[in-house]
């Protein structure tokens, strides 16, 4: 094998990145010793030549290496791939997921810019990285020698590849499928679409957080606003609320959540409608609805944390006037999925939301995403998801 090019960081940079932070940006690089081919394996060392890691390289994309391995004996190669997702499938398996889980959630399982979603026999991947994207390949053998999958399929149209050179792209790694799939999760059976749903199809990072409804939903009048594909409000139909109503903007979302009532026999006690969610919510709050529970689980409102305040303005707005739908006594449950907007912050502006609509909060329950999606401390985007339920006094 050739000589590995080798990337020596400047001198101030290298303790975040020893200390296991993966990323490196160009403008940390002291000097590359070496040619660079975009995707390539490099060895990134101190200034004064200690080993960090071994990485991929991109000279395109702004974060310039991904560290993939922190031992200088670890050729990366497809075994490598291999042992990397059985690991990850071990992990998973040892607290408790069976069927459906993130299998790799990218730096939290040190494979960065990779995703893969298993549900159940069918796995979607996203390689967001030119450099994870050159293993595809070897993902899916991996993936077919440990779980004979009925089915691969390549979600990759995500902005972000363009960052990296790379095309948006979708379609199948295995044999062509039916990919509107069924899946199980407590007890309540789901349609996945996961050509054309958002994202991997499926929200997987609420699957344990859904179960925390159960006690308050029961008896009540229930109505959930950025439902999806009905995740939430069937859950409550299921935990034996008396009525709910799903809102989302996205027609198709709740086309896909009737149909998931249907599927679960809850057609009559769970109602869907496309609206938005801000228009519906302030109107009704002025024609004095009230529910005795009001689940919110709005999309990010940002990506970049330059417009932060945009996320916080979206989510104070949203809970204020959820906030008003409530009935003395009731809960709201609310969550954030970006992690531009961190716990304490968002604890914050539901404070300042109930502030504005004059009522007391009784915390609940306070979590982050589900479990299958790791918080590996010291590496904050991995601690994303903010979930709460507090009583509305
Ligand atoms: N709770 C869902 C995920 C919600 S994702 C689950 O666990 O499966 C956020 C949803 O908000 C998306 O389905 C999106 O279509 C919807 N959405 C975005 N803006 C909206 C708006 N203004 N009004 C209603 N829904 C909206």
């Amino acid at each position: 094998m050739a000589t590995m090019t080798k990337v020596t960081l400047k001198r101030k940079i290298a303790p975040r990145i020893a200390n296991g932070h993966p990323w490196v940006f160009a403008n940390e690089v002291q000097t590359i010793q070496g040619e660079v081919n975009p995707g390539d394996i490099v060895t990134v060392e101190t200034h004064d030549a200690k080993y960090v890691g071994t990485g991929y390289i991109n000279p395109q994309s702004q974060i310039l290496v991904r560290i993939l391995s922190r031992d200088r004996n670890e050729v990366i190669n497809e075994a490598f791939f291999h042992k990397r997702i059985a690991k990850a499938w071990e992990y998973r398996q040892k607290i408790g997921y069976t069927e459906n889980c993130r299998l790799i959630f990218g730096e939290a399982d040190y494979m960065p810019a990779l995703i893969i979603d298993k549900f159940n026999d069918y796995f979607v991947i996203q390689t967001l990285a030119l450099g994870m994207d050159k293993w595809k390949a070897a993902m899916v053998d991996a993936l077919n020698q440990i779980f004979k999958p009925k089915g691969i399929y390549e979600r990759n149209d995500v902005p972000v590849r363009e960052l990296e050179g790379l095309p948006q792209i979708k379609g199948f790694l295995s044999a062509p499928f039916n990919p509107q799939i069924v899946i199980q999760e407590n007890g309540l059976k789901f349609h996945v679409d996961i050509e054309n749903g958002q994202k991997t199809g499926y929200f997987l990072d609420q699957q344990d957080n859904r179960r925390q409804i159960r006690h308050i939903v029961k008896d009540a009048d229930v109505l959930e606003a950025f439902c999806y594909t009905g995740t939430f409000s069937l859950h409550a139909g299921h935990y034996g609320a008396k009525s709910v109503l799903g809102l989302d903007i996205s027609e198709n979302a709740v086309a896909q959540a009737r149909k998931n009532a249907g599927l679960n026999g809850l057609e009559e006690i769970c109602k869907f409608e496309a609206v938005n969610a801000f228009d519906a919510l302030k109107a009704w709050s002025k024609d004095g609805r009230q529910y005795d529970v009001v689940m919110l689980d709005p999309p990010a409102f940002t990506k970049s944390r330059e417009n932060i305040q945009k996320a916080i303005t979206g989510y104070k707005e949203i809970n204020l006037r959820g906030l008003k739908l409530v009935k003395p006594g009731g809960f709201l449950v609310t969550a954030s999925c970006t992690n531009l907007v961190p716990p304490d912050l968002f604890l914050e502006i539901i404070g300042m939301a109930a502030k504005d609509a004059r009522r007391n909060l009784r915390q609940v329950t306070f979590r982050a995403q589900s479990s299958d999606h790791p918080i590996i401390w010291g590496m904050e985007n991995t601690e994303y998801l903010k979930f709460l339920i507090v009583q509305v006094l």
